[in-house]
């Protein structure tokens, strides 16, 4: 029981990696994401956790304004 489940885990993660959309620019791309975004809403009482997949180009641009952001708060701060 148990091993058949965790095969079938497996077996998804994989064929949602073979092809993406970059949840920023939308552009299609085959292999495993460059990184993820992380989204939070606010639903009632719980919080919903999405990590939408992100080409090379986006999850590096979006974690140098990340980057960038974190130091303008820390010299206003
Ligand atoms: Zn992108």
């Amino acid at each position: 029981m148990r091993g058949r489940a965790g095969r079938r885990m497996l077996a998804e993660v994989r064929a949602s990696e073979s092809t993406y959309r970059c949840d920023a620019c939308g552009l299609e791309v085959r292999g495993a994401p460059a990184g993820r975004g992380l989204l939070l809403f606010p639903r009632g009482d719980e919080v919903v956790r999405e990590e939408p997949p992100l080409c090379e180009k986006c999850a590096l641009a979006i974690s140098l304004t990340a980057l960038h952001r974190f130091i303008e708060e820390e010299e206003e701060g």
